[in-house]
């Protein structure tokens, strides 16, 4: 948008009771990408999140690029892509969190192709089953090697506040009870409230996805290691650089934030087993996430019964990868609403 175009928005929202273009609901990784963008497009932004950034469900992801649960959905792997790319480059900036990770993603059942979505990363190298022998074992019928961004959350969240807020960004921590009382704060609302959506917008596709992981000291790794198909259960290892986060659990329909004690043993004693070396690593701490999963995808679409809002919630195991792709999008369709609405 030229510049006379996102004065005359501003000029727009200013003459009525509205005090910003925009207002964002949602402080996690959806909330806080959008609103970024938003402000590079010289809109005025308020984000109001009912929990701080490090209270939110994003703070706890893992965080690496991988879409988790997702198939070809439309879009998905434009978004997906799209977040490489930005996370590739910020990952030369210091103080990000984010950094290149090399991964090894164990198969226990034959593929013969490349996945769906090595296209958003320029490939995967297959590795045959008799090449992983002698590390890692004979129960695996191959595996992928790949190098993909980690997001280290609670570097990074804290990282893009503070850009949203040097930009001019406001940050309220509020809870609402409504779209409508979001509306009352700018002339667009997008709508990046992640589970909170279930009750905000009505919205019973969307259901959490109960993850728990462990936190414990890096004995000195440096490769991410999946074994998604083991059969006690998905199992992951991300070294990050103090920690490593070891997981985990995808429970579809479970609310319960309590750590179960009897769960961390076994992903402790599963990821040990695959890495001997984090045997007897020190345990930081115990997590557990709900992750936003949306029957039917992630909703990222103007809302057809309420014209000034735009919704980006629902990306269940993948928030992170599908980020800034999202917040994109997002930020077209507020364009484009606004044209219509004539803001
Ligand atoms: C254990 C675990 C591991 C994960 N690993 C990965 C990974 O490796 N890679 C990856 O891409 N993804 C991963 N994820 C998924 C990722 O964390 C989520 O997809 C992502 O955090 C969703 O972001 P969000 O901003 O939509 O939601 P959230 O982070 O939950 O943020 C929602 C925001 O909305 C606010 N809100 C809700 N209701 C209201 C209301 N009524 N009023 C005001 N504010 C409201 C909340 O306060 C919060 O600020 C993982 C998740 C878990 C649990």
């Amino acid at each position: 948008m030229r510049k006379e175009e996102t004065a005359s928005v501003r000029r727009a929202s200013g003459g009525s009771a509205a005090p910003f273009d925009v207002a964002v609901v949602g402080g996690g990784v959806a909330g806080l990408s959008t609103a970024v963008r938003l402000l590079e497009i010289g809109r005025s932004v308020c984000v109001l999140s009912a929990d701080p950034p490090q209270k939110t469900t994003s703070n706890l992801a893992a965080a690496v690029w991988y879409p988790t649960e997702f198939g070809r959905q439309d879009g998905v792997l434009a978004w997906a892509r799209r977040a490489y790319d930005v996370f590739r480059e910020l990952s030369g900036t210091e103080g990000s969190g984010v950094v290149m990770r090399e991964t090894l993603m164990l198969l226990r059942t034959p593929d013969e192709g490349s996945p769906w979505w090595a296209e958003a990363i320029g490939g995967v190298e297959r590795v045959g089953a008799g090449d992983l022998r002698s590390e890692w074992g004979s129960g695996y019928a191959g595996g992928y090697r790949f190098e993909v961004p980690l997001v280290e959350m609670p570097v990074y969240l804290p990282w893009l506040l503070k850009r949203f807020i040097r930009s001019g960004g406001v940050f309220e921590e509020r809870r609402i009870e409504s779209l409508r009382e979001a509306g009352a704060r700018a002339g667009m609302v997008v709508n990046c409230s992640g589970i909170g959506a279930r009750e905000l917008c009505g919205d019973r596709e969307v259901r959490p996805a109960r993850g728990q992981v462990v936190r414990v000291e890096n004995p000195g790794l440096s490769v991410s290691v999946r074994d998604e198909e083991n059969p006690g259960g998905r199992t992951y290892i991300h070294p990050r650089t103090e920690d490593c986060i070891l997981g985990g659990t995808f429970e579809s329909g479970n609310w319960d934030t309590t750590p179960d004690p009897e769960t961390a043993r076994r992903i402790l004693a599963r990821c040990s087993e695959l890495v001997p070396e984090l045997a007897g690593a020190r345990v930081l701490e115990h997590h557990v996430g709900l992750r936003p999963v949306r029957r039917g995808g992630v909703r990222l679409e103007r809302d057809p019964e309420r014209p000034a809002t735009v919704h980006n919630y629902g990306h269940g195991g993948a928030g992170v990868t599908l980020s800034w792709g999202c917040a994109e999008r997002a930020v077209e369709l507020v364009e484009s609403a606004e044209r219509e609405l004539r803001l």
